[in-house]
């Protein structure tokens, strides 16, 4: 007889037969986890067992199934067959009734097994813990078991008294919501809501359709299957349920950026019908673009599982070091997105990340582990089974999603083996696979391939967003035939649809003859933007480089900059335990001076402080770290900071081409306070020259008194992307605003013309530095408005004055001061197109 205490309890086999994970069960709730923790048998008898002795809480009206509360207090569902529910009770016999008191090894319920077994979707019968915040269950077996054999340890949580407490002092509220986000609850929302609920120390759950789901586990949520537009229940528990069912509800309504790229892409999965042409392969357009190479087949190497027995310890152990592994690459690509502002890797990786620890993975492979699996084969078929899970819910966005599964599946088999992922792979090559993950495209675009296409895979993948954002031509769903191809060069046409497997050679040359005229458009622009950008009207437009380092700035010269328009100093202060000191500030501001030849060189000061903390530099918790103190406002707390950087700055030589500018300004009298600083310093060090000093105008407030600034700076510099975080009242790194955050929004330009006529009565010069200065459909309006200096990417200083060579500044002038009256930004960015077409 099992030895049951209060704490610890052996549930016994409630039927005999194989034993199953839940994540192999083939029902996506119960597979999912979002019931609870269990297992499940695969019944080869007619009767059903109480695993414990207990008291019967509820009896299914439908006879078949039956919940038990254990001596323990563990709830116990044991549910037989999967969506008997159907079966209104035929072949079914309760044998107790509810409030009985049941012994351990007692029959509850017997049933027709061949009726049963006819008319249901599966005998896979389950006994779950209902209550798994309180419990946890570890099988002790997972191989075939006899009624009455030991299956189960049941035990309590060390965090149950926490949880009891945070229970019994919280409440219950929940709320109603349609799900906003295109193409329903897959992974990327699913993330988000997930981040959202980890806010709140309430637990909170997600019911659709008579099922429920965790908000801490991404796969469950996926698993609800909620579709675009269809309402959800959610519901809060914990001390602040409430304050936490108002982020759920507004995050489940607020629809993620991705759906911009949504619209741009082609929906249709599967490929179009289309009359059949020789030598052609037919398939969906993911991410645009002609180009023509050789076929370089990928095969995805099928890593090897261990089958053996194994030392739980040292497989768990393994497993754990191989997800820290991963997570810290997925943290690396994470840290770098963020660097360059790409927002759709951002949400793809940020959801990887999320899916590494979701429960209902981690849990299934820990069970396996624990019944004796290597890693390998554990966290391989924890895997298998929630893609399986994913692709049975009938959604083929959510089946998409096992991809970026299958992804983690690799990553972490490689880093259990310890393999990199290698593939020689010829420059411009077609790379031909059945299905490519996002890991795999980021390698493949590190490698300079031309195009990708699959045999499989959507086109709203997460590959294909990440194709389109590399501008990686990719053609998706060219069925198995395209794995059956040899050929040496292809074209492939993304645009049509299309991969060419037999091109005539001068269909070749034509292709090849597209891309070189492109590439000489662009080597045009590279040769001519050394020369001032002067437009048609002969308004001359500087056009300079955002950088952050002297190597950048060495580059941004060479791309034909006209200047630095913005150095970012906190490139030195960051990723390191100490300051740097007033020598080797002075060293690398020097440096950029140098690497810039005779052009001028923005330099602006620290801005760290709010979200971006500093270890050597402890500044006050902040509730509203974009609210707090950044910027400029760190002179208030560290004024001797940035005196050593106005020490350094000073000390550069030769300060003509040197000018400071100053981050998060709201008043004058922050910017005559610096005046003053600068003044006292030139004193003491004996500087004679005084360097420009210029004002960011990045919060709403410097825009509306850019009159009274423009009085005492000497230019000013507009940063777009503090501008629309504040004048929107969107955080700019919100994946699910992204879309919105865009600094063409009228109320921006507002500000911008504003800022640009109270610098004019002063004749100040007024800049861009911000996002908006690399956009090409925002250059004509920003010429319009009055800037006269675009500080942009390195990459792009040809393009831009190549923009600015073809505009006509008083037409500027004239249509972009009508845009200000437009509702959005996007009818702005829809009138500019229209004025100042994009070729
Ligand atoms: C800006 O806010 O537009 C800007 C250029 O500054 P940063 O992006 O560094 O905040
Ligand atoms: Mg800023």
């Amino acid at each position: 007889m099992p030895d049951n205490n209060n704490k610890e309890l052996t549930l016994s086999a409630p039927l005999s037969g194989p034993v199953l994970t839940l994540a192999n069960v083939p029902d996506p709730v119960f597979a999912s986890g979002a019931m609870g923790d269990g297992i499940a048998i695969d019944p080869l008898n007619d009767t059903l067992y109480a695993p414990c002795a207990g008291v019967v809480m509820h009896v299914a009206r439908t006879g078949h199934a039956i919940t038990l509360r254990a001596d323990n207090g563990a709830e116990l569902l044991l549910h037989l067959g999967l969506d008997t529910v159907e079966l209104q009770g035929e072949g079914f016999a309760v044998l107790v009734e509810e409030g009985a008191h049941v012994a351990n090894g007692q029959a509850l319920l017997r049933y027709d097994v061949d009726k049963v077994a006819l008319q249901c979707k599966s005998l896979v019968s389950l006994l779950i813990l209902t209550n798994s915040e309180e419990f946890q269950a570890r099988p002790i077996t997972l191989k075939s078991v006899k009624v009455g054999d030991p299956l189960l340890h049941i035990v309590r949580r060390v965090t149950q008294e926490v949880a009891s407490e945070i229970e019994i002092s919280g409440i219950e509220v929940h709320g109603h919501i349609r799900i906003a986000h295109r193409g329903g609850l897959h992974a990327r929302p699913a993330a988000l809501i997930r981040q959202t609920a980890q806010g709140f120390q309430s637990k909170s759950q997600l019911h659709f359709s008579g099922k429920s789901a965790s908000c801490d586990s991404l796969i469950g949520l996926m698993s609800l299957a909620v579709g675009e537009q269809q309402e959800v229940k959610v519901s809060s528990h914990g001390p602040d349920a409430q304050a936490a069912l108002q982020a759920l509800l507004q995050a489940l309504s607020t629809a993620l950026a991705e759906d911009s790229h949504a619209a741009a892409a082609p929906t249709p999965i599967t490929a179009p019908q289309r009359p059949a042409e020789k030598g052609v392969l037919h398939g969906v357009c993911a991410a645009p673009g002609l180009v023509a190479g050789p076929l370089f087949r990928l095969n995805a190497i099928s890593l090897p599982v261990d089958a053996g027995n194994h030392d739980p310890e040292q497989q768990r152990q393994a497993l754990d070091a191989a997800l820290s592994h991963v997570r810290s690459d997925i943290e690396q690509t994470l840290a770098l997105a963020r660097k360059q502002r790409n927002t759709d890797e951002q949400a793809i990786f940020a959801a990887h990340l999320a899916l590494l620890e979701d429960p209902a993975l981690l849990d299934a492979a820990a069970q396996s582990i624990t019944c004796g699996s290597a890693a390998t084969q554990a966290w391989s078929e924890s895997i298998d089974a929630q893609c399986a899970v994913l692709q049975q819910l009938g959604s083929p966005l959510l089946a998409e999603r096992a991809n970026d599964l299958r992804d983690l599946k690799q990553r972490v088999l490689r880093a259990l083996l310890g393999e990199t992922w290698h593939y020689e792979i010829p420059h411009g090559a077609i790379v031909a696979a059945h299905e490519l993950t996002p890991s795999d495209l980021l390698h493949l675009s590190q490698q300079g391939v031309g195009g990708l296409c699959m045999a499989a895979g959507g086109a709203t993948s997460h590959v294909a967003i990440l194709a389109r954002g590399k501008g990686l031509p990719c053609l998706v769903a060219l069925s198995s035939a395209l794995l059956e191809q040899q050929q040496e060069s292809v074209v492939l046409d993304a645009d049509g649809g299309r991969l060419e497997l037999t091109p005539s050679s001068q269909r070749l040359a034509d292709v090849q003859q597209a891309l070189l005229e492109q590439q000489q458009r662009r080597a045009l622009q590279q040769s001519q933007a050394h020369g001032n950008a002067l437009t048609l009207d002969g308004v001359h437009i500087e056009v300079a480089a955002n950088v952050a380092s002297s190597a950048e700035a060495a580059d941004a010269l060479a791309n034909g900059a006209d200047g630095v328009g913005l150095l970012r100093t906190e490139f030195l202060f960051v990723d390191r335990h100490t300051a740097p000191d007033q020598q080797e500030q002075r060293q690398a501001y020097q440096a950029v001076l140098d690497a810039m030849g005779d052009k001028p060189v923005i330099i602006r000061t620290i801005d760290v402080g709010g979200d971006k903390q500093l270890d050597y530099l402890p500044l006050p918790a902040e509730a509203n770290p974009v609210l707090g103190l950044r910027g400029i406002r760190l002179a208030q707390v560290r004024p001797e900071l940035l005196d050593q950087q106005l020490r350094a700055l000073l000390s550069v030589s030769p300060l003509s081409r040197c000018r400071i500018l100053l981050p998060m300004v709201t008043e004058v009298d922050e910017l005559l306070h610096i005046r003053q600083r600068l003044d006292a310093l030139c004193a003491e060090l004996r500087v004679t020259d005084r360097p420009e000093l210029g004002v960011m105008i990045e919060v709403p407030a410097a825009a509306l008194l850019a009159e009274q600034l423009a009085e005492h700076a000497d230019f000013l510099s507009i940063g777009t992307n503090d501008l629309s975080q504040y004048t929107l009242a969107m955080d700019r790194d919100h994946a699910g605003l992204a879309s919105r955050v865009d600094a063409l929004h009228p109320a921006l330009l507002r500000l911008i013309a504003q800022t640009c006529a109270g610098a004019a009565v002063h004749q100040r010069w007024v800049g861009v530095c911000g996002a908006l200065a690399s956009d090409p459909l925002a250059t004509p309006v920003l010429i319009g408005l009055g800037v006269r200096e675009l500080s942009v990417s390195p990459l792009q200083i040809g393009e831009i004055k190549d923009r600015v060579r073809h505009l006509d500044a008083s037409a500027c002038q004239r249509l972009s001061h009508d845009l200000l009256k437009l509702r959005s930004a996007a009818a702005v960015r829809q009138a500019c197109q229209q004025h100042w077409p994009l070729s």
